[in-house]
């Protein structure tokens, strides 16, 4: 008989790993702590449970990276997509559910599914023996979260996320920005040109201030606050400190001479990073934020050189719970050091609940095939699911890892599509047909 595998956590990502392990005929044990163990942002006992907002996002499967995850997920017969469609309510373009029948839809199917049981209890280790699944989400039990802070370090487990702006590099205008290190640090030239810089005036940099001090900002929940405050104030309350304070912190202009402009030297500097190997993703550096998305946007584009910015994902800051995948998880998703453990869900630094649910379903699949007595590579990473993956378990950049959702920043360029804003339907539209076949091939496997 095959042998069980065991889930922690009934959400997202916990009930699709087990259906979709179910599904192919492996019995799975769900550990879900509610109700006896309540969350701040859990309100019901159900599986499955949306904690905020109602929408899937976008389902548009031909242009938006999340409306392709839709379209993979329906490929592979998830139970979270096909109960959203079931509960479908108008919401244009978007995946938005009806709440409350959905988590019982959601409830109802693990209940009555022959191969699954549930067991409504706090895991409060990481077993060694066995095959698990930990999918416990970005409010992780405080017990469970000292178990995995002891078996990977403390540096290794999260509990805010602290999210800078990242930006498309082929959206950022280069004849205002230039690529430097800080007094050309670096051994290679690759490093000494590690930094994009966009330069600012007195002038642009007053007017910047008073838009950040004016702009609207998001607001904690109860509960939600204790300890974001050590290492990442976000840059409207240092702006709050003093109108030079971000200037001597994250747009600092020392150490940088403008390549476009080298006779005047910058009042301040924006600084960029890349966020992941292709290059193709850019973080603005320090700069977590609590401002409203439409005022970041409107506030970030006054930086020259990021006028026409387009965002792969706005800042923020949260309660959340996450490991650092790049250097804790395999291809796999099974932690280096206990490979009997995979993670799954936003705990492994994806972010929302179709990423979050995603990587339940590549995770349900691959403990199953493992369990059978083969291996499951991954899907390849030009296909939505396989993107995310990539990214935390390897292609991020592991010392500034933070969450992330599915964006077409994460897929490898097509040689043969090119970029910039004009040709974007043309290259989105050829990124999702890619998806598709790659994807079809996996299920096959
Ligand atoms: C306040 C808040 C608001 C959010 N709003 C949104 C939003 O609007 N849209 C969006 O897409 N995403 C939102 N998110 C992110 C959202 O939580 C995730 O996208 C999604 O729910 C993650 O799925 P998951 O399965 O990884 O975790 P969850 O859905 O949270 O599931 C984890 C489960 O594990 C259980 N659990 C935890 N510890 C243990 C333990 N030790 N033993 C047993 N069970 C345990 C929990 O009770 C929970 O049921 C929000 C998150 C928070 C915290």
């Amino acid at each position: 008989m095959t042998q069980r595998l065991n889930i922690i956590g009934g959400g997202m990502a916990g009930c699709e790993a087990a259906w979709q392990a179910a599904q192919l005929g492996v019995p799975v044990t769900i550990y879900e702590m509610r109700p006896k163990v309540e969350t701040f942002a859990h309100q019901t006992g159900d599986l499955g449970e949306m904690v905020c907002s109602n929408s899937f996002r976008s389902d548009d499967d031909e242009q938006n990276a999340v409306g392709l995850v839709h379209w993979e997920m329906r490929a592979a017969g998830s139970l979270i997509l096909a109960t959203a469609d079931k509960h479908r309510i108008p919401a244009g373009g978007a995946l938005a559910v009806d709440r409350e029948p959905y988590a019982k839809s959601i409830t109802a199917a693990i209940h009555a599914h022959p191969l699954i049981n549930v067991t409504y209890d706090e895991i409060t280790h990481l077993p060694d023996e066995g095959q698990w699944i930990v999918a416990t989400g970005p409010l992780t039990s405080g017990a469970l979260a000292e178990a995995i802070q002891a078996e990977t370090g403390s540096e290794a487990l999260a509990f805010f996320d602290a999210i800078a702006p990242i930006i498309y590099a082929d959206s950022i205008d280069m004849s205002r920005a230039w690529m430097q290190s800080r007094y050309d640090k670096g051994e290679t030239e690759e490093e000494r040109t590690a930094y994009l810089n966009c330069p600012m005036s007195k002038a642009q940099y007053e007017a910047f201030i008073d838009a950040l001090l004016k702009a609207e900002k998001t607001e904690f929940k109860p509960g939600e606050t204790a300890g974001y405050f050590d290492g990442c104030l976000p840059i409207e309350v240092m702006a709050e400190r003093g109108r030079e304070t971000l200037r001597f912190g994250p747009m600092k202009p020392v150490g940088l001479c403008n390549a476009h402009d080298p006779e005047n030297k910058p009042y301040a500097v924006v600084q960029l990073r890349r966020d992941n190997a292709l290059g193709t993703l850019f973080n603005i550096v320090g700069f977590q934020t609590k401002m409203k998305y439409g005022a970041q946007t409107r506030v970030l584009r006054m930086i020259p050189g990021l006028e026409e910015a387009e965002f792969a994902r706005l800042g923020g800051i949260h309660r959340n719970s996450f490991i650092n995948s790049p250097t804790l998880l395999t291809p796999q998703m099974q932690l280096k050091s206990k490979p009997n453990i995979r993670f799954a869900g936003q705990i492994t630094g994806v972010e929302g609940y179709v990423e979050s649910a995603a990587m339940g379903m590549v995770a349900g699949r691959m403990a199953a095939a493992e369990l059978s007595g083969h291996t499951l590579p991954p899907p390849g990473p030009d296909t939505g699911c396989g993107a995310l993956i990539t990214h935390i378990t390897g292609g991020a950049v592991a010392k500034t890892f933070q969450p992330m959702n599915v964006n077409f920043g994460l897929f490898p360029p097509i040689d043969t599509v090119k970029g910039g804003r004009k040709r974007r339907k043309e290259r989105y539209k050829a990124y999702t047909d890619r998806a598709k076949e790659t994807f079809s091939a996996w299920l096959e496997r």
